[in-house]
Parts: structure tokens; C-alpha cells; sequence
């Protein structure tokens, strides 16, 4: 079984194309959405139109979840507070009908899957310290989970016998048994990890391989329609970026 992982496209639909257009040809994948279609993006209706149709399991994401008019988004930063009240004028009551019942959390095989934390699928919580990543461990009973949330793509490696934890930028990995994984797949549509191309993570159970990819794609023109659109200027240069 291969799997692909993706998440956080935020409305970015030069991205969501260019990721599409680059995992054609790969066979037999079960296609896996950790969360956050919209919000920030252009395109939210049709990113989401896209991802629905393509995806065997679309999860949660907290700018999913905003979207909701009911959603508290009082701990939002301005600038996604900004972009979400705009997404939620501009998304079809279908949309928000079908985000109103995704699930938060899913597990197929080895492979927990969740949009932020394992140990609170719902609370969009961060793993940023070792204490963190520890505490989640213990929150998952799969050898591998996947996340997205924090836009940077990295393995977090527990050793079953140690229990001494490893961080790990590397762009293949390998799963080896007697050890457990967290793995962040990136982000396709709003990176931040200081490269502008989108992110995402092929996973081959068979062979126990892990691949995180890049795609190049039109920026320019997504930050054309967020400027005819008055979204954050922040927002617009951040692509460029990918910070
Ligand atoms: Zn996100």
C-alpha cells in the first residue's frame, strides 16, 4: 500500500493543481487530506470542490473548522482572522454543510492521522518542544502518525527501547521496526519552512520508505488574485518566501 499525504492548502489552487499534476501516474494511493483547505488563499471553493472529490479521507484542520460561522476565532492572529471572515463570505453553504461533519482523527494500518495533535485532535495544539513530542507519543497506539498544522515538514523518531527521541529534516526516511514516528508532511499551499514550493509526504508501507516532495508552482499569480481580492499583504509576500 502507498500512501500520499498532503495538507494545508489554504485556498492556494496554482498549488493544489501543481500537486495533482505531480503525483499523476503513481498508482494505487490512498489519498490522505490532514486538514486546512481554506482560509488564508484565493480559492477556498475550489480547493475545496477539488479535494473533496479526489481525497479517501479528508480530515479536520482548524481553518476548516473557522470557517464554520459558529466557530470561535477569537486566538486567531489578525491576519488569519482577516482571511477567514472573508473565506467565510465566500464559501458555499455545501461546503460548510460537508466541513460540519469531517472527522478530526483517522487510522488505516500502522498510520494514526491527525491535522495537529495526536493527544487533542480538536485543540490545534503545537509540537514544538521535546516534552511536547514525548506527551504525544503516548497519545497514539499506531507506529506512525501523520500531521500537518505547524507548515514544517519533519520526522520525530522515538526509539522503543531508549525511548530517546530524534529530529530529522531529511527529505527520505526510513521506517525501521522497534522505532515510532511522528511525521509533519509540510504544507502544500502556504509553506513555511523557507522554501516557496509546496510540500508533501509519499509513504510506501511495503517497502517502509518516506519521501517528502516538492512542487514549483505559480506564485505570482496567486498573490495577483489575493491583491484584486484585498487579503493581507503579509499573507501575499509570504508565499514567495515560504515563511
Ligand atoms: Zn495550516
Amino acid at each position: 500500500m502507498k500512501y500520499c499525504i498532503f495538507s494545508d492548502v489554504h485556498g492556494n489552487l496554482e498549488a493544489l493543481e501543481a500537486f495533482f499534476t505531480d503525483i499523476k501516474g503513481i498508482d494505487d494511493l490512498l489519498l490522505v487530506f490532514l486538514g486546512d483547505a481554506i482560509g488564508y488563499g484565493p480559492n477556498p471553493n475550489e480547493c475545496l470542490e477539488l479535494i473533496r472529490g479526489r481525497v479517501d479521507y479528508f480530515l479536520m484542520g482548524n481553518h476548516d473548522q473557522a470557517a464554520l460561522d459558529v466557530a470561535d476565532i477569537s486566538n486567531f492572529n489578525p491576519y488569519a482572522r482577516n482571511a477567514i471572515l472573508w473565506t467565510r463570505r465566500m464559501l458555499k453553504d455545501a461546503h460548510k454543510d460537508f466541513l460540519a461533519g469531517v472527522e478530526y482523527e483517522a487510522r488505516h494500518g500502522r498510520v494514526t492521522f491527525v491535522h495537529a495533535t495526536p493527544c487533542q485532535p480538536d485543540r490545534w495544539h503545537y509540537i514544538f518542544t521535546v516534552y511536547d513530542a514525548q506527551l504525544n507519543f503516548h497519545c497514539f497506539s499506531t507506529q506512525i502518525c501523520f500531521i500537518g498544522h505547524s507548515h514544517q515538514p519533519i520526522t520525530i523518531i522515538r526509539d522503543d527501547h531508549s525511548q530517546q527521541l530524534k529530529v530529522l529534516v531529511d527529505t527520505k526516511v526510513a521506517i525501521e521496526p522497534g522505532k515510532r514516528y511522528i511525521i509533519n508532511d509540510g504544507s502544500v499551499g502556504q509553506p513555511r519552512d523557507g522554501n516557496p514550493m509546496g510540500c508533501y509526504v509519499l509513504f510506501d508501507d511495503d517497502a517502509g520508505t518516506l519521501e517528502f516532495r516538492r512542487v514549483a508552482y505559480d506564485f505570482k499569480k496567486t498573490q495577483r488574485k489575493m491583491i484584486e481580492y484585498g487579503l493581507p499583504e503579509y499573507l501575499i509576500e509570504r508565499l514567495e518566501f515560504g515563511r
